[in-house]
């Protein structure tokens, strides 16, 4: 294994958390580097309006990552289209392997890795997955056009993707396990004056089920009640949160309950990038 580089700081993950320690680690004149698996600019690509970013009313996502790209590119950044693998923290400097084997070595390293959606784990669900089954309204809307939709969440994304299908499709079930959401007063008005959406309130989805290879129907279940119930649904749109993909790090960050990670006190110079509310 060739070690390919030495830096003064790795950054692992190319959404708006990695570029914007990018940007500060270049103007501190640090020689950096960022990994990034897929296409740099992370989740935000994947949403059409940022509606809360200082300077831009409205944006579409993707705009906006091409925005943090090119000013982190303005000062020389060196991105690599790889996939981190491990990392051993060292006592002078921390070792990142790439897939291929390739290792580069740094004092300080950044994980900027981001989140997945998490699941609801119930039966159907991987089963229909990308087939009725999805956790991107902005990418998957179009299938839904027209179609009987249930979401499911109460937070600031279930909210935002609740009122994004709602411009395609037929009608949206929001299915929330409490009585009241915690998704931003702003989405909150807008989910209240849009009449597509219907709110399910202390409910919970326990199953996914189909007829003909389709998803036709998900079994309900009230919290206080216990009452269970069918609800006929073209399609599925799980959306509660996401949780971070820092899992193949040895030594890994605390994580809090919600999923969210916390900062390591104890080896210093290896930073979790934590974004929104997380911590
Ligand atoms: C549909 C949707 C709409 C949203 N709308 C808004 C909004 O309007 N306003 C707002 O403030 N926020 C919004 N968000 C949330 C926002 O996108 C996230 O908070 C933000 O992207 C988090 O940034 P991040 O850099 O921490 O992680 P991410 O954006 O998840 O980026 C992490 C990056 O790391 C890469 N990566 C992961 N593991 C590795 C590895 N091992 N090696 C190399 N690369 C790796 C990933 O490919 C990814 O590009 C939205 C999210 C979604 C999904």
């Amino acid at each position: 294994m060739a070690n390919r580089e030495y830096y003064d700081v790795i950054i692992i993950g190319g959404g708006p958390a990695g570029l914007s320690a990018a940007i500060y680690a270049l103007r501190a004149s640090m020689r950096t580097v960022l990994i990034e698996k897929a296409s740099a600019g992370g989740q935000i690509t994947l949403t059409d309006d940022v509606e809360n970013y200082p300077g831009f009313k409205n944006i579409n996502g993707y705009d906006l990552s091409e925005k943090f790209l090119d000013h982190a590119k303005s000062y020389n950044l060196e991105v690599l289209s790889r996939e981190a693998t491990v990392l051993e923290p060292g006592l002078d400097w921390h070792t990142v392997q790439l897939n291929g084997d390739e290792r580069l070595k740094s004092h300080a390293v950044i994980l900027a890795s981001g989140g997945l959606p998490r699941k609801l784990n119930i039966p159907g669900e991987d089963e229909f997955y990308g087939k009725g089954v999805s956790y991107c309204a902005v990418c998957d809307g179009f299938f839904f056009r027209n179609k009987i939709v249930v979401a499911v969440g109460g937070g600031d994304t279930a909210v935002e993707e609740a009122l994004y299908l709602s411009k395609l499709a037929q009608k949206v079930h929001l299915v929330h396990r409490r009585d009241a959401l915690r998704a931003s007063m702003i989405l909150q008005q807008r989910l209240r004056a849009d009449k597509k959406i219907e709110i399910l309130w202390d409910t919970i989805v326990t199953a996914i089920k189909s007829h003909l290879g389709e998803v036709s129907a998900v079994d309900l279940q009230n919290t206080q009640t216990e009452e269970t119930r069918e609800l006929a649904t073209d399609g599925s749109l799980s959306v509660l949160a996401s949780t971070r993909t820092i899992n193949w790090f040895p030594r890994a960050p605390k994580l809090i309950p919600t999923g969210m990670c916390a900062p390591m006190r104890s080896v210093k110079p290896i930073f979790p990038a934590c974004s929104r509310s997380e911590i």
